[in-house]
């Protein structure tokens, strides 16, 4: 392990599903709780390798997590798709994208998710955008692992309903979000993880989203040290679930902080 990478940690910005919780316009228990980990922005995880700073998607709630986190650099974001939740707070990277003068910020997404980001952010990406403060970012088509910040990031391939989205892994560690299910072939590529945050939106079964009987499964069949759920609705409370969970799985929590090794 390089010296520089002593410190590797998955921060989680964001814990919540894609309303965030509370929800606007509800006033469940989960919604109305005082516990603070019952509170839970878009989701999002900034990743700490060394003095490096990866962020995984740039959600609506972005510009409030970088401030309320001291982000004050990324070297990188790589996005899982271009559901709303995971892209809208693209334009916020600008203020961070203006230091990287010679090479633009990259960001990192498979075909499917660049599409959507060049059509939805055209004032951005397109070739005659005349948009004079547009970020200083650069698009770069996943093709299998890549090297980010001097770590080799693989690509998992998830299904969340019929719409292939990217899990990653890096290190000992994944990020898994946004899927009702995991391909065959994607488990070979977690072989030996230690640390995985995966998709557990509620109790009850979604189309699109691996439900808490889901996310149990797959985290044993993983079978990672600790396995920490996200992506989470307001039908779960933390104080009442999180106890019921076997002692390897947790649920994740906004300002939640795991260490991980590259
Ligand atoms: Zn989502
Ligand atoms: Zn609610
Ligand atoms: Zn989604």
């Amino acid at each position: 392990m390089l010296e520089a990478f002593e410190h590797a940690s998955i921060l989680v910005l964001g814990s919540g599903t894609s309303t965030g919780v509370p929800m606007v316009g509800c006033r469940c228990k989960v919604c109305t709780s005082r516990d603070r980990r019952d509170k839970r922005l878009r989701p999002s995880v900034l990743l700490r390798l060394g003095d490096k700073r990866v962020l995984i998607d740039s959600g609506p709630d972005f510009r409030y997590q970088a401030l309320h986190y001291g982000i004050e650099r990324l070297d990188a974001v790589l996005y899982t798709h271009a559901h709303a939740d995971h892209i809208l707070g693209l334009d916020d990277l600008r203020p961070l994208s203006f230091s990287h003068r010679e090479q633009k910020m990259p960001l990192y997404a498979d075909n499917t998710t660049a599409e959507v980001l060049e059509r939805v952010f055209s004032y951005t990406f397109s070739a005659d955008a005349t948009y004079p403060t547009r970020a200083r970012v650069e698009l770069k088509r996943l093709d299998g692992p890549v090297g980010v910040a001097g770590v080799t990031f693989t690509p998992v391939p998830l299904m969340h309903g019929r719409l292939q989205v990217t899990g990653y892994r890096f290190g000992n560690a994944a990020y898994l979000t946004d899927m009702s299910s995991i391909p065959e072939a994607s488990f070979a590529l977690l072989d030996g993880v230690e640390v995985v945050v995966l998709d557990a939106l509620r109790p009850q079964p979604h189309p699109t989203h691996a439900n808490i009987a889901d996310a149990l499964l797959w985290a044993e069949k993983i079978g990672a040290r600790c396995s920490w759920f996200t992506h989470m609705s307001h039908e779960v409370m933390h104080a009442e679930t999180d106890p019921q969970l076997p002692e390897s799985i947790r649920l994740a929590y906004d300002g939640l902080r795991v260490p991980i090794e590259l």
